[in-house]
């Protein structure tokens, strides 16, 4: 490493940037195991190596004595499934859903393991564990029994990482076209090949239960809904009213049917962009007592958080004026570059904006089977506040 960029690395961030790299001695190959040291030669930590990518070299381990053989990715997945299994007790029942391995925050950047029932969807988003895909397969159908391990590709990785991969089995058996999972006892149709992400958004699982346990006798809006897991909460918690707003017909047609399956007629679903729709049912003077607004991603870079900024603010006005007194706001962002501060300096203005008064009643972030990395504090993404508005 250069001197004075070892810091991070010594701090134990996994990330180590192509500018912090003095010189690379040997001819490791993308995808090898490095040992990242110090101009003087100490050791500081075991990585893989990728050329291609910003992130030069991920690191996995401290210990010079633990290099990144097949034992140590054992133990690495252990671990992981420990927290869901041992400590928050997520494992119980054949429908249980939770993210299983998170990436940076389970100190294995670049894999994303989510379990639906008895199948696992993993995700890549580094050269290094893609090319170790076969192994890490193997390993997670060893330490959690699943019948099968499906994998899912993120858009624009390729270029990212110089990744070469293909959605499909990685191994045991093919999970079927869409097969069901229970959360806060309610059931929800998921599809591991065709769904979003790896098939439905496991991080707000108890965002869900909190929208549950306040919406009886509520006219909802859940905008942004995917397959309707905010609304069909509501519903459940005996909102009179619900309305699932979505760009995706696919989504939406889902949503529908997890509406109908759970036993909820109040649910209805509109195909539309949502912040034009919103400025529609302003016009037309329709109100709501709980809205939830979960966008994706406004911003992918430094340079457009003005922008995705703008688009929060944006949808807190909208929403501000589809509340009546006391209603309800859920408002969550899950772009890792807008800080938890500067998200809710949205809401303020938006506050301001409208003239009205907005109590924060709680600040709150996803589950906790999506921890949060000391080391790594990019890991906390999602934040997510709930207010009251009069
Ligand atoms: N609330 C959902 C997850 C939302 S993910 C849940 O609990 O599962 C974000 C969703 O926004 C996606 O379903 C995507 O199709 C939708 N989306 C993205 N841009 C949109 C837009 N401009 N208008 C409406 N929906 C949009």
């Amino acid at each position: 490493m250069k001197p004075h960029r070892a810091a991070p690395a010594y701090g134990r961030h996994p990330w180590v940037f192509a500018g912090a790299v003095e010189t690379i001695s040997g001819s490791p190959k993308d995808g090898d195991a490095v040992e990242l040291r110090t101009g003087a030669g100490a050791f500081i930590a075991h990585g893989l190596l990728n050329r291609q990518s910003k992130i030069h070299v991920r690191l996995y381990s401290w210990d010079a004595d633990r290099p990144l053989d097949e034992a140590f990715f054992r133990d690495r997945l252990a671990r992981a499934i420990a927290l869901r299994h041992d400590v928050l007790k997520l494992g119980t029942g054949g429908r249980a859903a939770y993210r299983l391995v998170f990436s940076e925050a389970d100190q294995l950047s670049g894999l994303t393991v989510d379990r639906y029932a008895d199948f696992l969807a993993v995700q890549f988003t580094a050269l290094g564990l893609a090319q170790r895909r076969d192994m890490i397969g193997r390993l997670l159908m060893e330490l959690t029994g699943a019948k099968g391990v499906y994998l899912r590709t993120e858009k624009g990785i390729g270029t990212l990482e110089g990744l070469e991969l293909r959605d499909g089995l990685l191994c045991g058996e093919l999970p079927p076209h869409e097969l069901v999972i229970e959360e806060n006892c309610l059931q929800f149709a998921v599809s591991l090949a065709e769904g979003q992400k790896t098939g439905y958004y496991l991080d707000q699982r108890d965002n869900r239960a909190v929208v549950g346990r306040l919406a009886a006798g509520r006219r909802v809006l859940d905008a942004f809904s995917y397959s309707g897991g905010f609304g069909i909460s509501a519903a459940r918690g005996g909102a009179v009213e619900v309305e699932c707003v979505d760009a995706s017909e696919a989504a939406l047609k889902l949503a529908y049917r997890n509406a109908q399956s759970n036993g909820f007629a109040q649910v209805t679903v509109t195909q539309a962009d949502v912040f034009g729709y919103l400025e529609k049912l302003a016009a037309d003077g329709r109100k709501f007592d709980l809205i939830v607004l979960d966008p994706p991603k406004f911003a992918r870079n430094r340079a457009a958080v003005p922008k995705a900024m703008q688009g929060y603010r944006k949808l807190h006005q909208q929403a501000l004026k589809l509340l009546d007194p006391n209603g309800l706001l859920l408002t969550c962002c899950c772009t890792g570059l807008v800080t938890q501060p500067d998200f809710e300096e949205t809401l303020v203005h938006a506050a301001t904006d409208g003239r009205r008064d907005v109590q924060i009643l709680e600040r709150r972030g996803p589950a906790p089977d999506h921890p949060v990395s000391a080391a790594c504090r990019e890991t906390g993404y999602l934040k997510v506040i709930l207010a009251r508005v009069t």
